[in-house]
């Protein structure tokens, strides 16, 4: 039961930890996934305003002239004729003006990164530069997972390749088409996912906590039924090699089973140990008249009522079509005898009914004792009990006989 109990939620445990596992996964790649998203607008985006040749947006407030536009020779202010005054926005600035709006949204930043900035803040950290190097050498993404003093975040680098439109201003630093440039670094914060993982923990724990308590709920009752059926099993097993189906008495084999028991307990103990031997008189006839199917009835009641005179501790066994053994521990000669008497007397006196029949038998029985003092063999003292018996018949039947020892006539 223990080790059931213990398999049922080492099974449930492990299930548990594999769902947790796989959702932990999928919560991993779907930062990811949100990461190389962002890559994709970025670098559309990008494109975009580089195929434009840059984008114009009017010089409002908070709006500055970028510097390096200028540094680089490039006019990055105009006024329309209807005199307002625009200022260029190349896709560097652009990306970065998006990235702080998104900051403020979702908490996801994108930034752009170069071995050789023309803006400081393009200027790559450890890991960023470890990625632009690996880029040289065919790296299409790098990622990894990070725990920063901001919180556990999802760090995400692609690199940008130098295609016509970009060479407009970057040409003068010497780069070609097809060149890698830099890079887009993005930075996915988890807290959000981490604390859905927690909750999907506590989830799958209290989960995990039913589930074991209905499994073993169900393991248990089915555990405790099959062994209900299975002591029902055994009785009933046990009875059908020990009793006679017919008269609900010991069946033959078990009859001597118990008798050399008794003999062997008789021996040790020295206690007198009564045998008798009962046989229907003129059974044939019964069978004849009545039928077989009656027979069996009268055979049955006639068990019956050799049990009712015997003790609570006697043994009575149908070892012959209609002959009855009584094993009867610790009765001497007149208690055996008596108890012959008291069989002989309950048969012989009534009217047995079996069905639809009525009828009137009698019983012959033969007594003797197995002598405690002498290591006596089973067959001897079923001999002397026959004779005992054979003598009833012999006598007119109906009666009791008894033989205590083996030359007694
Ligand atoms: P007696 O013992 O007095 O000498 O005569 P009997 O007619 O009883 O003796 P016998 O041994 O010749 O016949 C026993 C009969 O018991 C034979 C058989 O038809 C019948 N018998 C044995 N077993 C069964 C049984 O299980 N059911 C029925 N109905 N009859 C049985
Ligand atoms: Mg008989
Ligand atoms: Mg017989």
């Amino acid at each position: 039961m223990r080790e059931i109990a213990l398999l049922v939620a080492v099974a449930v445990v492990v299930a548990m930890v594999a769902v947790y596992a796989r959702t932990a996964t999928l919560i991993g790649e779907g930062a990811l996934g949100e990461a190389r998203s962002y890559a994709d607008l970025i670098v559309a985006t990008r494109s975009w305003n580089a195929q434009h040749g840059g984008v114009w947006v009017v010089k409002g407030p908070g709006v500055e002239t970028n510097p390096y536009l200028v540094a680089m020779g490039i006019s990055a202010d105009a006024t329309t004729t209807d005199g307002r005054v625009l200022t260029l926005r190349n896709p560097a600035v652009m990306t970065r003006e998006i990235s702080s709006l998104l900051l403020r949204s979702d908490g996801a930043t994108f930034h752009l990164v170069s071995l050789k900035p023309v803006n400081p803040a393009a200027t790559p950290d450890l890991w960023e530069r470890a990625s632009l190097l690996a880029f040289d050498t065919g790296v299409t993404e790098r990622w990894v997972s990070a725990n920063t003093t901001t919180g556990p975040e999802l760090r995400y680098m692609r690199p940008l390749v130098t295609d016509a439109s970009c060479l407009v201003c970057h040409a003068r630093q010497g780069y070609r088409a097809g060149d890698i440039r830099g890079a887009i670094s993005v930075v996915i914060p988890l807290a959000r996912q981490n604390s859905q993982a927690a909750i999907n923990a506590l989830i799958l724990g209290l989960l995990g906590l039913a589930v074991t308590g209905v499994l073993l709920t169900i393991t248990l009752t089915l555990v405790r039924r099959m062994r209900g059926e299975l002591r029902k099993a055994q009785v009933a097993l046990v009875e059908a090699a020990t009793i006679d189906h017919l008269t609900r008495t010991s069946n033959r084999r078990h009859t001597l089973e118990r008798l050399a028991e008794e003999i062997e307990r008789a021996r040790r103990t020295k206690e007198p140990l009564g045998l008798l031997m009962v046989d229907i008189d003129h059974f044939k006839d019964v069978n004849d008249e009545l039928g077989h199917a009656a027979g069996d009835g009268v055979l049955s009641a006639v068990a019956q009522r050799i049990t009712g005179a015997t003790r609570p501790y006697d043994l009575v066994g149908r070892i012959g079509g209609e002959e009855f053994l009584v094993v009867a521990p610790n009765a001497d000669l007149e208690g055996a005898t008596s108890m012959a008497e008291r069989a002989r007397s309950q048969v012989s006196g009534a009217t047995i009914e079996a069905g639809a029949h009525e009828a009137t038998v009698t019983i012959s029985l033969g007594v003797t004792l197995v002598d405690p003092d002498e290591a006596e063999a089973l067959d001897r003292a079923l001999a002397r009990v026959d004779a005992a018996l054979y003598a009833s018949k012999g006598a007119g039947r109906d009666r009791v006989s008894v033989r205590l020892r083996d030359d007694t006539p």
